[in-house]
């Protein structure tokens, strides 16, 4: 009784001061360790206390199908052939995005680099391989030993060797699974962030949501410009986020496949902000890969005509699409 009596105080108030006035009384933001990475979400109204505890399970639940640090995983059981083919509806919507793109990237993208992943191991800091094991590893690397039956929705492997690893694409598809959980709590308002993978819902107050984009040289939460975004998402890949060294040489979790060295591009940076979460990460990965002038082609070719993009090279330089708003705020870098 005393809880329905509070309920209806709240409607009460609500209806004199604006349904979404009350909802933005009531926030929760929660910050936990998933997917490899930090992950914030925060969400305005009356349930985003449950909305945000529930986005969390689903996170965690996304985990344990997904990452290659689990044996037991579907995305492990696939790589060891203990599990020939699945049907889980995640995977075949992150593999199709993801053979997409590294179909239209010319293989700058590829989901079956887990093999040089596992060799250059970036996180337990190298050593450095040599070449002779790089170009070993290099041959069973090609997304074409992956396929898909569209109809069963089916994945499997044709090539023995194969294996993937879902780390490029992952997060962005996550943000908007997270997203779906916070909409479907009756969230009208919410910034998703993982990693740096940032989602949004409707506006913040009001207000479209300020989004500080990483300055790649910088400590992490220096920003070297703003973007202004709402129901979008920007997913950004730079070296900084993950890098050994050796002997004075930075090496990082990039990694081109077609030499099989992280990628050494001229970018620094580069966000994407569209609509889906998976299709801007994947490309946000693909395009520090293949650089400033052939990623600049393929953002803007027909294909990805809606995509927005801000890619930052060596030279301080910044390119941005026209479809955003993005202002650059360090003195450090100037449009390109
Ligand atoms: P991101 O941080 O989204 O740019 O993705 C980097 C992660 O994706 C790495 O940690 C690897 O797990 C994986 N990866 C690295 N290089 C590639 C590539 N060229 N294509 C696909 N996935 C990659
Ligand atoms: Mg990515």
């Amino acid at each position: 009784m005393k809880f329905k009596g509070v309920i209806a105080l709240i409607m009460i108030f609500a209806v004199l001061v604006g349904a979404s006035a009350v909802a933005n009384m009531f926030s929760y933001t929660a910050t936990e360790y998933a997917l490899d990475t930090m992950c914030t979400i925060t969400a305005y109204g009356i349930n985003s206390k449950k909305a945000v505890n529930d986005s969390f399970d689903v996170l965690k639940e996304f985990e344990d199908k997904i990452s290659v640090h689990r044996n037991d995983s579907d995305i492990s059981l696939l790589n060891s052939r203990v599990l020939i083919a699945t049907r889980d509806e995640d995977i075949f919507n992150m593999i199709k995005t993801a053979l997409k793109v590294s179909k239209d990237t010319n293989r700058a993208f590829d989901i079956t680099i887990k093999p040089l992943v596992d060799l250059w191991n970036i996180k337990g800091s190298g050593p450095v391989p040599s070449d002779e094991e790089i170009t070993y590893r290099l041959n069973s690397i090609s997304y074409t030993g992956v396929q898909v039956d569209f109809e069963k929705r089916d994945v499997f492997f044709t090539n023995p060797d194969t294996q993937i690893d879902l780390g490029g694409i992952a997060k962005g598809y996550c943000a908007d699974k997270v997203a779906k959980v916070l909409e479907n709590h009756g969230i009208k308002s919410a910034i998703i962030d993982l990693g740096g993978n940032v989602r949004t819902i409707g506006k913040k107050k009001g207000k479209v949501w300020r989004i500080g984009i990483q300055e790649p040289e910088g400590k992490r939460g220096e920003y070297f410009g703003i973007l202004d975004i709402s129901d979008k998402c920007v997913v950004t890949s730079g070296a900084y986020e993950r890098y050994f060294t050796e002997k004075g040489k930075v090496y990082h979790h990039i990694l081109d496949p077609r030499t099989g060295y992280p990628a050494r591009s001229g970018i620094t940076s580069v966000s994407i902000v569209a609509d889906d979460g998976a299709i801007a990460d994947a490309l946000s990965t693909a395009v520090y890969v293949l650089g400033v002038s052939d990623g600049l082609a393929l953002l803007n070719s027909p294909e990805y005509d809606n995509i927005g993009y801000i890619i930052t090279d060596e030279n301080g330089k910044v390119y941005i699409s026209e479809n955003i708003d993005f202002e650059i705020t360090s003195e450090s870098y100037a449009e390109g």
